[in-house]
């Protein structure tokens, strides 16, 4: 396939580093890129920092979104419609102090936002993963002229939205988010998601990387299934509690953003894990009665919870069928 240009999205976990050594075997020219959403584990960090190191493989292109321009506008509209929605000043100037770019995407995302992604809602693939991959790195490929291949490191045994997605697919390269001219333009470029892995099963993609001496990201080691968001809002139970047990250090620093998302919310309440998946609900939340406090919804009170034996057949049990909802995740593998 010359005049093609191949990208490799890489995101420190097995399956993203086998398809990057599947590439390098292959001989074929390529480029790698990884979207840092601001919100990994430091060992996914190095995990993506020594690939090209210890194979000699392509450097991996460094993105990051940028929501400067987003929060200036949500500034504005805060500035003029709050006070018309009857909105107290003191809020109004607390939001208006706090919509600022921290430089971490996941929290500028969620500031923008003014809420977390959830199961069922989310955007933060598209905003944080696909969007700036496609503006930084595909785009000038397509622009140019180019003919792109996507290789995903996708794997049939994942999720049932992945056990029929085809190994070749021509796609629209352009994220779901952006606007239609955009798809329309994206509709007559040439691009197709390769995922060499589809037929794969965990055991493979491991004993691939062994076989190129490359050790895998610690996380593993410690009982993690997969890596990528530290954690992602899709987080087991089992997850839960080994981040509460090995690193409450990321559980203070999402209770901070926490407290952050919430003060720029109307509401004043927005919680990592969305309350609609509170595996703590008796009465549900839209009850009069549901406490809608940091410390009975929040992140601390999430794990917890997840050291109990309480519902966690049925938590997991709920994921796994929001991961097959049809989203970003499953069409591009973005996130493992
Ligand atoms: S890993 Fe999870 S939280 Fe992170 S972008 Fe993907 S779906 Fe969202």
């Amino acid at each position: 396939m010359s005049g093609f240009a191949h990208l490799v999205s890489v995101s420190g976990g097995k399956d993203s580093t086998a398809t990057y050594l599947r590439a390098m075997e292959r001989g074929l020219p390529f480029q790698a890129v990884f979207a840092d959403t601001g919100n990994e584990h430091e060992a996914t960090y190095d995990a993506v920092r020594r690939l090209p190191q210890l194979t000699g493989g392509p450097d991996i292109i460094w993105v990051k979104a940028d929501f400067t321009e987003k929060l200036a506008r949500k500034r504005e509209y805060v500035a003029r419609r709050w006070p018309m929605e009857g909105v107290p000043d003191a809020k109004v100037q607390m939001a208006l102090a706090l919509l600022h770019p921290t430089g971490v995407p996941f929290l500028d995302l969620c500031l923008w936002k003014t809420r977390f992604p959830s199961a069922k809602t989310r955007f933060c693939t598209d905003e944080l993963k696909i969007s700036p991959m496609f503006h930084d790195v595909q785009r000038p490929l397509l622009e140019a002229g180019r003919k792109l291949i996507s290789w995903q490191g996708v794997r049939a045994a994942e999720s049932i939205a992945r056990s029929d997605l085809p190994r070749l697919q021509r796609i629209n390269p352009v994220p779901h988010s952006l606007p239609k001219a955009l798809q329309d333009l994206g509709a007559q470029w040439v691009a197709y998601a390769y995922r060499p892995l589809i037929s794969w099963s965990v055991e493979d993609v491991f004993a691939y990387a062994d076989r190129f001496g490359i050790p895998r990201n610690f996380l593993y080691a410690l009982g993690f299934t997969r890596v990528g968001c530290f954690p992602c809002v899709m987080c087991r139970k089992e997850e839960m509690r080994l981040i509460g047990t090995r690193f409450p250090e990321h559980v203070d620093r999402l209770a901070n953003w926490e407290a952050l998302v919430s003060d720029v919310s109307k509401r004043g309440n927005s919680t990592f894990f969305n309350v609609t998946d509170d595996p703590l609900l008796a009465n549900g939340w839209q009850s009069d009665d549901y406490d809608w406090s940091l410390s009975r919804t929040g992140i601390r009170a999430r794990v917890e919870w997840s050291k109990t034996s309480r519902g966690g057949l049925q938590y997991d049990a709920f994921l796994a069928a929001a991961e097959n909802i049809g989203t970003s995740c499953n069409e591009w593998g973005a996130c493992e």
